[in-house]
């Protein structure tokens, strides 16, 4: 039977850290709780808000709706051939544990993706991606509740509309659907490793591998995403704050006019990447503070919380960078980050 809890403390429930409180919370971990908190939702007439791990969201209020939890639990195979397997995981998974029990057994296809954080069912959300692979590339179909009428839907990869950072539930589908479970498509056998992307192929140089495998490629990426980005547990922070801005070849040649060594990479035709890290760096905010709202000192692209940051002192942050990197490049830099 679901719980209900009134004025719940939202504090370790977001990454940020940041201090806020729920008028009503419910931890989620079958289908017939999804539908009693529906109910329940109809009864009050509150919004709902659908929770994840909380590592991708900056809350600058307290929420005034009722916040599911979503614990759905549960891994199942539900089909394989010599060559793949389709992998079904429910949407409360916690995002590494599954990518490790994958990697376990010697499934390929998101060892780039380990130590995300965050749960499975918000991997289609942005499109989750890190050292050259995006859930995309193995995403084979998701179910969904319609939050609306309580009804299930399959989506296939079409219907999801994914984009860099994007997928349809982050633009016209936006807090429409509770995500409970998504299917991949994942190697057994001939698994296609990639390992030309950052630092990858140095770190397995370190660890002295001389023929990579999923398994030692999960390993550098554990490696370097520890050296390099805070950890939430010590740090309050949600990943990259902003975008990296896909702009026209033009707008780069504008910017390496003055910068000669604009990090930027192609992106389609007539279109670079630039890394909003760089741009960040260059205009001179890497490590700054204010209050305990700051830029992390290691990577221009994290904002961090050290302490006692409210919500929107974060996001006015964002803002005055956003509105500097315009002045100073001519770029418009997005969040990538939900701020309610
Ligand atoms: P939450 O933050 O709980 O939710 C995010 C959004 O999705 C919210 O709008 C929420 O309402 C919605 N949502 C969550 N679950 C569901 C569901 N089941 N159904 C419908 N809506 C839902 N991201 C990357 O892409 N690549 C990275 O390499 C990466 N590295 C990170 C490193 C650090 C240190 C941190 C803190 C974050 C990083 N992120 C990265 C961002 C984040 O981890 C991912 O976006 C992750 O998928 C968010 O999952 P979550 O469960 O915490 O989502
Ligand atoms: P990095 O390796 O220092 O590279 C800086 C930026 O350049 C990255 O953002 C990446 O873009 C881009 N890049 C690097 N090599 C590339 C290549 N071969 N082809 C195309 N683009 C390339 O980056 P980092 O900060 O340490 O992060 C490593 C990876 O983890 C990146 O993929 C990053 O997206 C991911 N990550 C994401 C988050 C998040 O919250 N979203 C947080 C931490 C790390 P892309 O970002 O487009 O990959």
């Amino acid at each position: 039977m679901m719980n209900i809890i009134e004025a719940a403390s939202l504090k370790k429930l977001n990454t940020f850290g940041m201090d806020v409180s729920a008028d009503y919370l419910s931890e989620v971990n079958s289908p017939e709780e999804i539908q009693q908190v529906l109910e329940f939702r109809d009864k009050k007439n509150i919004p709902l808000f659908i929770l994840g791990g909380g590592s991708n969201i900056l809350f600058s209020r307290n929420i005034h709706e009722l916040v599911l939890l979503n614990r759905l639990k549960g891994i199942e195979i539900v089909d394989e051939n010599s060559n793949h397997v389709w992998v079904q995981a429910s949407a409360g998974e916690n995002w590494h544990q599954f990518v490790q029990y994958c990697i376990n057994n010697d499934w390929g296809g998101i060892e780039n993706l380990s130590l995300i954080p965050g749960n499975v069912g918000a991997s289609p959300m942005q499109n989750i991606g890190a050292y050259g692979v995006e859930i995309k590339d193995v995403f084979h179909s998701l179910e969904a509740v319609n939050l609306s009428d309580g009804k299930t839907k399959e989506f296939s990869a079409k219907e999801c509309s994914f984009g860099y950072r994007e997928s349809v539930f982050k633009q016209e589908e936006k807090g429409k659907w509770l995500i409970t479970k998504v299917n991949y498509k994942l190697t057994k056998d001939n698994h296609i490793l990639k390992t030309g992307y950052g630092a990858i192929t140095s770190e397995l140089e370190a660890m002295n591998v001389k023929k990579p495998s999923i398994q030692s490629i999960s390993e550098a990426v554990i490696r370097i995403r520890r050296s390099k980005l805070p950890n939430p547990e010590e740090i309050g922070n949600a990943g990259s704050f902003f975008k990296n801005p896909v702009v026209d070849i033009s707008v780069m040649q504008q910017i390496q006019s003055q910068y000669a060594d604009v990090v930027n990479y192609p992106a389609g035709e007539n279109q670079v990447k630039l890394a909003a890290g760089w741009l960040i760096e260059k205009a001179g905010w890497k490590g700054y503070r204010k209050g305990d709202a700051g830029v992390h000192k290691n990577q221009a692209l994290v904002l961090v919380n050290y302490g006692h940051s409210a919500g929107n002192e974060i996001s006015d942050l964002a803002d005055q960078i956003i509105e500097d990197i315009e002045n100073k490049f001519g770029v418009k830099l997005e969040k990538e980050v939900n701020i309610y």
